[in-house]
């Protein structure tokens, strides 16, 4: 997948170029910038000085020294100031740099921290989406696997409302196996877990709920199931029958071009059921057409798994983009989308 978004301690990640929060001076301070220095070794800093600074937006590019990756990156995120000066330009231009200094020096992987949201105060949810669309907008013309890496948890925090849209959407929905009724998400909220209204002892039919939403059968859906095709054939007519091109289809389903080539080309590869639902989200199918998709390669949504629920939210609510899914999921402990 293109786009990872990963819990890690940035130091300790294996790819070829790790980006440094760092400061004007590049010479070492706290937060990632200090764990950076301490894990590469003193000769970074020494590498760093002959620099002579970086301005605030741009990047810089040393060695790795003693880290796992080949570079570090240094790059200056804008100090919050209210949002008023400039800031989100500046983030923006932090993303860009680094990425063209990593395409520069031949780099397939890049890891990120979340510039600017530590010490610098910017919000981190609006660094998040700052990251996530600048580097989305760059992957779409260069082939490139980026990390960015979240510390904390808290870091990543989809809107409130979302969250507990999506909460509500388990909790009716989600379905006990070995119990034959809906339970509560108290995984994750145990404050809303009210003994009332524990397990109600009903099932919804994704059918039923499909018509709950205004979900009719549609004519292509129908012409689908006429057909027997298997899933890279169906891929194809459904790229087709959406107007757009495949670049365009596996960039937007976050995919790599490898597992593209190996869809269209390889007779036996049968795609992960996390990629087909990236696909049907780069397609932007109704729920019908997922599971339609789905069942080309012998997989299903069912009810008693969190993750499939949760498609199933953002397939009726008709809500494509796959990085907020992705910041969903990774909310909700769930794998996120691509392969
Ligand atoms: P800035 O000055 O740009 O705000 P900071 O280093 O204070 O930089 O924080 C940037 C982000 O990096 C914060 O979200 C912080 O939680 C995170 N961070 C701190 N240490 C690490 C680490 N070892 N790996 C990944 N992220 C880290």
């Amino acid at each position: 997948m293109p786009l990872h978004i990963i819990r890690q301690d940035i130091t300790k990640l294996k790819c070829e170029a790790i980006v440094n929060a760092a400061n004007n001076t590049l010479l070492g301070g706290g937060g990632v910038d200090g764990a950076i220095h301490k894990a590469a070794g003193g000769k970074l800093l020494e590498e760093c000085k002959t620099l002579g600074g970086c301005d605030t937006g741009d990047a810089k590019i040393t060695k790795g020294y003693n880290l796992l990756c080949k570079y570090v990156i240094h790059t200056v995120g804008p100090i919050w100031r209210g949002g008023q000066f400039n800031e989100k330009a500046l983030l923006e231009s932090c993303y860009r740099k680094s990425l063209t200094l990593a395409k520069l020096h031949g780099c397939e992987s890049v890891a990120f921290p979340l510039i600017s949201s530590g010490v610098y105060g910017y919000p981190k949810d609006r660094a998040l989406s700052v990251a996530v669309d600048t580097i989305s907008e760059f992957l779409f013309d260069n082939e490139m696997t980026v990390y960015i890496v979240v510390f904390d948890k808290e870091a990543y925090e989809i809107s409130e409302e979302l969250f507990d849209d999506v909460t509500e959407y388990i909790d009716d929905n989600y379905l006990d196996e070995r119990f034959g009724w809906q339970t509560k998400t108290e995984h994750y909220n145990p404050s809303c877990f009210d003994t009332e209204g524990e397990g109600r002892y009903y099932k919804i039919d994704c059918q039923e709920l499909a018509e709950m939403f205004g979900e009719v059968p549609n004519k292509l859906i129908d012409m689908l199931s006429k057909m027997d095709d298997n899933f890279a054939v169906t891929l194809l007519k459904l790229i087709d029958i959406k107007g757009i091109t495949e670049v365009e289809c596996y960039k937007k389903a976050n995919v790599s071009k490898q597992t593209w080539y190996k869809i269209m080309n390889e007779k036996n590869y049968k795609p992960s059921k996390n990629t087909v639902i990236a696909f049907a989200i780069a397609l932007e199918l109704s729920l019908e057409e997922t599971k339609h998709l789905l069942s080309t390669v012998g997989f299903t949504l069912s009810k008693s798994n969190k993750f499939d629920i949760i498609i199933e939210y953002f397939l009726l609510n008709k809500e494509y983009n796959i990085f907020t899914i992705n910041e969903t999921l990774f909310k909700f402990d769930q794998v996120c989308l691509g392969m």
